[in-house]
């Protein structure tokens, strides 16, 4: 197992493009943490600069409390697993697996030993003699991983490994990994574009943004629940979190009325300014409170996926702007399409941002 600790690591790319920007972070032994975001954040970079198969243009790398920015890869202690597979066609199971361990010149016994252990782990005892082309898509990514797990590393880096896969596949392989990283307790860094992908695997997750931007750091709960901005409460979450813009006049948001003192620690302080009301579609209840906002929609269309009805619907303002919202509502009190529909959203489910710096407004609720 290892430590990992990033002191304002940079990449600025030879053509001048910087694709990460002061990565911090200290991640522990035995942890298993998800980087997410969309294409070309700087996931795989950063991934590789803990490989050490790019160079890190500025800030300092620790393994075990150890400066590693110079140290070369194989002496990093790290297995890769990639979204391609990478096994070797004209091999068998048994000779993929095998295969780092012969070059090494690891006795026979020592390797039969060792194989027989990681096949075992992963379930493909009974596939050794088989060739890659004779395996479905999620025994080709076992290979992949049997690879990366047989040489007992202590960190353990994943890019995009499911991608490959269809989604039947991906939610096996997913539950898959995580026990063999309970097992095996290695360090663990999964690249993935996939938020759920990320909320269900990890301890920890790192959400980028285009340019190499961290925006939050988080265990799942504390992302979903207390995200720190927009773009963090936009992205974790599906159907994803709705917004409401609005300025915020006499402590209300302007146009709807709602009254923002019971969500936000010192309302006057953001008297004049844009702000997003925002609210998960699984927080809207039906019935009357007083400790919640009662929010006036029309119907537009509604999808029942059995638990659950998906309702997409219209809320206006005064002046007669609309905004597109998603709410998740009980099948049995499904409303008519086209139909006016009220429904309440708790205080405790309601967050406000600055629509300028993007930013949570401070509050003292606990959500739950
Ligand atoms: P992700 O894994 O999040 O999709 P990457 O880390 O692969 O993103 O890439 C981050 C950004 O850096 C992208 O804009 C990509 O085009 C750019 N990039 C990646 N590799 C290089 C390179 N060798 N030279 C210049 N730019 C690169």
């Amino acid at each position: 197992m290892a430590q990992l600790k990033f002191v304002d690591v940079n990449k600025v790319y030879p053509n001048g493009y910087h694709a990460v920007h002061d990565f911090n972070m200290e991640i522990k032994d035995g942890e298993f943490i998800c980087l997410v975001g969309d294409s070309g954040c700087g996931k795989s970079t950063t991934l590789r600069m803990i490989a050490g198969l790019e160079d890190i243009t500025s800030g300092e790398f620790y393994i075990d409390g150890v400066l590693s920015n110079q140290k070369s890869s194989r002496d990093r202690g790290i297995a890769m697993v990639f979204q391609s597979y990478a096994l070797y066609p004209h091999l068998t199971v048994y000779e993929n697996l095998a295969f780092g361990l012969t070059l090494e010149g690891i006795d026979a016994d020592v390797i039969e030993e060792k194989v027989q252990a990681t096949a075992k782990i992963l379930g493909l005892t009974d596939y050794l003699e088989r060739f890659p082309r004779q395996l479905s898509g999620g025994q080709c990514q076992r290979v992949a991983v049997g690879r990366a797990l047989i040489r007992k590393v202590n960190i353990f880096l994943m890019d995009e490994p499911l991608s490959n896969l269809d989604a039947k596949q991906r939610v096996t392989m997913r539950s898959e990994i995580k026990q063999i990283h309970r097992s095996v307790g290695a360090t663990t860094i999964y690249v993935t574009h996939d938020q759920t992908e990320a909320m269900t695997m990890s301890d920890r997750i790192v959400v980028m943004k285009s340019g190499g931007y961290v925006q939050q750091i988080g265990t799942p709960f504390e992302l979903y629940f207390y995200p720190q901005n927009l773009f963090v409460a936009g992205f974790i979450g599906e159907p994803p979190m709705n917004f409401i813009r609005g300025v915020v006049e006499d402590g209300k948001l302007k146009g709807y009325g709602y009254d923002l003192k019971p969500i936000v620690k010192n309302v006057k302080a953001i008297e004049g300014k844009e702000v997003v009301f925002a609210f998960r579609p699984e927080a809207v209840k039906l019935g009357k409170s007083k400790t919640a906002y009662t929010l006036n929609s029309v119907v537009e269309l509604t999808e029942l996926l059995g638990d659950t009805t998906n309702v997409y619907a219209t809320v206006e303002n005064e002046d007669g702007a609309k905004t597109n919202v998603i709410l998740k509502v009980n099948p049995h009190d499904t409303p008519k399409m086209g139909s006016n529909f009220r429904f309440i959203v708790p205080y405790k489910s309601a967050y406000l941002f600055d629509s300028e710096t993007e930013q949570i407004i401070e509050n003292d609720i606990v959500r739950k």
